[in-house]
Formats: structure tokens, C-alpha cells, sequence
């Protein structure tokens, strides 16, 4: 491809919601062009290395045994009716109707067409197992759209779904899928880590996230050194510590005017975090609960969420709080509520001794409340997240945390969706059982921001060979001198006809400004025709680094030649 005539997307002004180096990059070099919040484009440079990442997705399930299929985007409400799921998606569903009014949305995830199709076409266990797949587009209305495509709401999945006669076939598909998935995530020369996660809204046994280690994740990790546990920490349990057998000292109601903060209040009562208990209060699904933690403790939502089938959850509003606690938004706590509310207390609270809470009276607090003497929990339950140095819940020695941005998922889920759709197959004796489904996703769009989290310096991207847009950039630093052009046109004619996707960067522009846009763009190698091109002699450079070498055309050709070898 000749630079002069490529459709370049490459923008200066970078906006400020673009925060992290993927999205930033993504933006600069032109990969990438946002339609609306959380919708882009790709554009000719990103379109290539992204169909690059869906070619070897492609590559190892079909080495897998999967098989590809494509499926509507658009579909109708029963689809997801019968598995409960049109409701339980809740707002981030994209919802539509047709000319006659009839409900539609744009498929966010796609259990159940699969389902369905399966269902349809096959009777007998002889016909099993099977796996299909489809790439395709999603489509959810995330709350929060950030990261460009990393958290978009309309993004491409490779979504598989696995149709097994019993447990036993369900381990086999799953098993082909997670070595499906390492060679996908070792070919793309990503760093990762396989954790356990949660089981969330899809229902289902067991469930590994595959994820990207980077400082930007929205996810975080627990792991193990010792015993090699690792979990998303949405997942991660916490464990119950020793019971505080202090003896109880008697309640005292505390003057606590204008205090708003933790900190301030610790100021103030001259304690630790640790010593308090917040008490929080939730609405899911329409019903108010107080859920308490520890003041330095992070409250869950996902095993909150979880402990309730939750379909909407939010914190409670601030009518409902006063109300309930009677005082003002700030000193909610479990004794002296005005209405009864469930109150779900968390394990670590569950053996603490004469803490610190609200005590449902404006600008006092309570010190030295007691579980059992002082209050009742209707439920003690694993709520809050684990953070560094917690106990392994395999090993008990100390948990690590990092980050990670999630790229892809694996999932058992059982007779889930069978047992809703009536996704039946007769077995040898001639009796109907619900098939035992696996479904395996990997973000597509959000794997290629991934790959450039892990892949870029100051200067921009740094691709890795097997995806980069182009893997050659030839730039001839005079192009209104015939030896110098005719040497990178030479060069250039080389590469194209050894196959090597390569670019020309045939503009008349300062060798300066060419050298800044390869090196923004990522392409492996730069050749560059330059003062030596009379005596035939190039310039070769790694975009991954190292120094200059002046080498001969035909050395050139062979190391571009190497190169593109080491990627396949
Ligand atoms: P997350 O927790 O990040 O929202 P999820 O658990 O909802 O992800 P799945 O339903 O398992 O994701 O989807 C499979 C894969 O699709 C994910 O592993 C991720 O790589 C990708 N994905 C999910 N949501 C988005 C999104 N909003 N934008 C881009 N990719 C996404
Ligand atoms: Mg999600």
C-alpha cells in the first residue's frame, strides 16, 4: 500500500474521555473512529490487524472441532422469554419494536438462538456432541461505556456454545475450548492469567475468565503464589477469620455533629477503620436490605447480586434511607430501624466484637454494638470483596491482587437453557434428556485494545508481527530523487512479490515526520532509503527496538522474510 493514497484516519486532537494508551492510541493512529458513546468504527488500518485477531480466533475453533455459523443480530422477544432472561437483562438490554409493535432486541449474548437452533435440528444422542460458533456483533447498553472498544456497547464476541449428552461429554468440550483458548491468547503473544470467575446472570456450575494482566483492568484478580489459586476478585471468597472474644462492653451513643466521612469519623472517635462497621442499604429488585461490612471493607455487589438473583440493584435512594433509618443519609445502622429490612451482615462483621455503627439518629453513632445482645442479622453471608493479603480460601496462606482487563470467557452451564427451551435428545434407551451445554466468549474488539495495553511505548503502538496492520514500511527519505525512489520502489516491489504486506511511504514529506507516523501506526519493521541508497545500502529497524543496521536490499528482503516467518 502506497501512503499517499491510503485512507488515513489519524486524528491530533485526542478527546479527554480518552484515558488510557489503547483507547488514545487506537484514536491517533486512526484504527479506530467513535459514531457515539461507546460505537466506532474500525477504520482500514484497525479493520486489518482486527480481522487479523479474528483469523487465528477462527483458526484454533476450527482445530477445535467447532463449527462456524452466523446468527441474526435482531431478535424477537420469545427468544429470550422462555429462559426468563428478557427481564433479567434488564437496562442493559437493547430494546426495539417492529411496525406492528411487536418486541424485538439486538442480541447481547446468544444463548438461546443457539438453543433453539440445536434443539430444532437434533433428536438423538448419535448426533452429539456439537459445538457452533459464530464472530458477530452485541450489542449492550453498558452503564458505564469507557475505554473505547474495550468497553463499548456495540462489540464484536466470538460466542461458541457446546451441546453434550451428559457431565462427563460437557468436561471433554470444555477442555477443547480452554486449549482452544491459550492457543488463541499464546498466538496474539498476550501475557495472561486464568481465573476462576463468577457464575453470574448466565447460571451455570463453573466458569475461567482469561485475562489480560494490565495496570487499566476493570477487573481485578486474586491469586495464590503458594497453591496457584486464582480468582476474579468477584468471585474470590473470603473466608471467616477467629472469633473476637473480648468481653462485650456496654452500648454508647455518641455526639458526632458534622462528621461525614469515615475519616473524619475515625478522627473523631479516635479509631480505626477496621473498628467500624458501615451499613449500607440496597434496593434490588424493588427491596430495601442493609448489607454491613467492615468501615475498610469494599461491599460486593456481585456476591450481593448473586445472593438475591438479582436483575437491578442500586444503592437505595435517599428518601428510602431516611425513611428507614430514620435520620439523615450517613447513620444508617442495624439497631433502631424504623421499618423492618432484611440486614445481611458479612462473615468478618459476624465475629467482631464492640464496633462502631450509625445509629439511626442524625449526628450520633454507637460504639461498642454486639451481634446477638444488641441486634439480630437475618443472614451472614460472604459480601465483600477479598483485598491483598486475605486468606487463600484453597491454602490459607496470603492472597495478591492485580488487575486485568477480561478477553475471554469459559462456562459450563449445564441444563440451564435446555431444561427452558426444551432442548431435548433421545438416548440409547430411547428416553429424552436436556442436553448439557458449555458457551465460551471472547471480546474480539476488546482483545486487539488489549494487545496494544500490553504492546506500546511513548512513541505508539509496537505490534506484535501476527497482527499488525502491515509488517513493513518502507520510507525513502528524498522522493524527488530518482536513486532513492527507485531503490524503495525496488524494495517495495520485492516484498510485495514474497507476499509480505508492506507499505510504501511515498509522500513528500520530512524523513522526521514519516519515522513519527511508523512508529504511531506499530509497524515491526521500518526500511528506510537513505543516504547510502547509491551503493544500494538500507536502514533497517525493529519497531520492538534495538539499533540501526545498514544492510544490502537483498538482506533486507530475507530479514523482512524472517520476520513475517516468526509471527506464523
Ligand atoms: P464484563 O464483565 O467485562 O462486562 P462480561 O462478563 O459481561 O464482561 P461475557 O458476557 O462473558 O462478558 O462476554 C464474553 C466476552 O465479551 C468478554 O470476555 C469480553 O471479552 C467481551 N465483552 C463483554 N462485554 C463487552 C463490552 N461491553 N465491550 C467489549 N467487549 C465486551
Ligand atoms: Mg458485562
Amino acid at each position: 500500500m502506497r501512503v499517499s493514497e491510503m485512507f488515513m484516519a489519524t486524528q491530533r486532537e485526542i478527546p479527554a474521555d480518552a484515558e488510557i494508551p489503547s483507547h488514545q492510541l487506537m484514536l491517533r493512529a486512526g484504527l479506530i473512529r467513535k459514531n457515539a458513546s461507546g460505537i466506532y468504527s474500525f477504520m482500514p488500518m484497525g479493520f486489518r490487524s482486527y480481522k487479523k485477531v479474528e483469523k487465528i480466533i477462527r483458526e484454533e475453533m476450527d482445530k477445535a472441532g467447532a463449527q462456524e455459523l452466523i446468527m441474526p443480530a435482531l431478535l424477537t422477544a420469545e427468544t429470550y422469554q422462555a429462559s426468563g432472561r428478557w427481564e433479567k437483562f434488564g437496562p442493559e438490554m437493547f430494546r426495539l419494536e417492529d411496525r406492528s409493535g411487536r418486541p424485538f432486541c439486538l442480541g447481547p449474548t446468544h444463548e438461546e438462538p443457539f438453543t433453539e437452533a440445536v434443539r430444532d435440528c437434533i433428536r438423538s444422542y448419535k448426533q452429539l456432541p456439537v459445538t457452533l460458533y459464530q464472530i458477530q456483533h452485541k450489542y449492550r447498553d453498558e452503564k458505564r461505556p469507557r475505554f473505547g472498544v474495550i468497553r463499548a456497547r456495540e462489540f464484536v464476541m466470538k460466542d461458541a456454545y457446546s451441546f453434550d449428552c451428559d457431565e462427563e461429554g460437557l468436561d471433554i468440550s470444555y477442555q477443547k475450548m480452554y486449549k482452544a483458548y491459550r492457543a488463541i491468547f499464546d498466538r496474539l503473544g498476550l501475557d495472561y492469567t486464568i481465573v476462576d470467575a463468577d457464575s453470574g446472570a448466565m447460571g451455570g456450575s463453573g466458569s475461567q475468565e482469561f485475562m489480560v494482566k494490565s495496570p487499566i483492568g476493570e477487573d481485578g484478580i486474586c491469586f495464590c503464589d503458594e497453591c496457584g489459586y486464582a480468582a476474579n476478585e468477584e468471585k474470590a471468597e473470603c473466608m471467616t477469620p477467629e472469633q473476637d472474644t473480648s468481653a462485650e462492653l456496654p452500648v454508647e451513643k455518641i455526639h458526632t455533629p458534622g462528621v461525614k466521612t469515615i475519616e473524619e469519623l475515625m478522627a473523631f472517635m479516635n479509631a480505626q477503620p477496621s473498628e467500624f462497621v458501615k451499613t449500607i442499604l440496597y434496593n434490588i429488585d424493588g427491596k430495601i436490605v442493609a448489607v454491613m461490612v467492615r468501615g475498610d471493607r469494599e461491599i460486593n455487589e456481585t456476591k450481593l447480586g448473586n445472593l438475591f438473583d438479582a436483575t437491578e440493584m442500586n444503592l437505595a435512594a435517599f428518601d428510602d434511607v431516611e425513611r428507614i433509618t430514620g435520620a439523615a443519609v450517613g447513620f444508617a445502622g442495624p439497631v433502631g430501624l424504623k421499618e423492618k429490612i432484611e440486614v445481611i451482615v458479612d462473615r468478618e462483621v459476624s465475629v467482631m466484637k464492640n464496633f462502631i455503627v450509625g445509629a439511626c439518629e442524625t449526628d450520633y453513632h454507637l460504639k461498642n454494638v454486639n451481634i446477638g445482645r444488641d441486634f439480630t442479622p437475618d443472614r451472614i453471608e460472604d459480601v465483600r470483596t477479598a483485598v491483598k493479603g486475605d486468606k487463600c480460601p484453597r491454602c490459607g496462606k496470603p492472597l495478591g491482587t492485580a488487575r486485568g482487563v477480561e478477553v475471554g470467557h469459559i462456562f459450563k452451564l449445564g441444563t440451564k437453557y435446555s431444561d427452558a427451551l426444551g432442548c431435548i435428545y433421545l438416548d440409547r434407551e430411547g428416553r429424552s434428556n436436556p442436553m448439557v451445554m458449555g458457551c465460551y466468549g471472547i471480546g474480539v474488539s476488546r482483545t486487539l485494545a488489549a494487545i496494544i495495553e500490553q504492546n506500546h511505548d511513548d512513541d505508539g503502538i509496537k505490534w506484535p508481527v501476527v497482527v499488525a496492520p502491515y509488517s513493513v514500511i518502507v520510507i525513502p527519505t528524498k522522493v524527488n530523487e530518482e536513486e532513492n525512489m527507485n531503490l524503495a520502489e525496488a524494495i517495495y516491489k520485492r516484498l510485495q512479490d514474497e507476499g509480505i504486506e508492506v507499505m510504501i511511504d511515498d509522500r513528500n514529506e520530512r524523513p522526521g515526520v514519516k519515522f513519527k507516523d511508523a512508529d504511531l501506526i506499530g509497524i515491526p519493521m521500518r526500511i528506510t532509503v537513505g543516504r547510502r541508497a547509491g551503493e544500494g545500502i538500507v536502514e533497517l529497524k525493529y519497531r520492538a527496538g534495538g539499533a540501526v543496521e545498514e544492510v544490502s536490499l537483498e538482506e533486507a528482503v530475507m530479514a523482512a522474510k524472517s520476520l513475517v516467518r516468526s509471527a506464523q
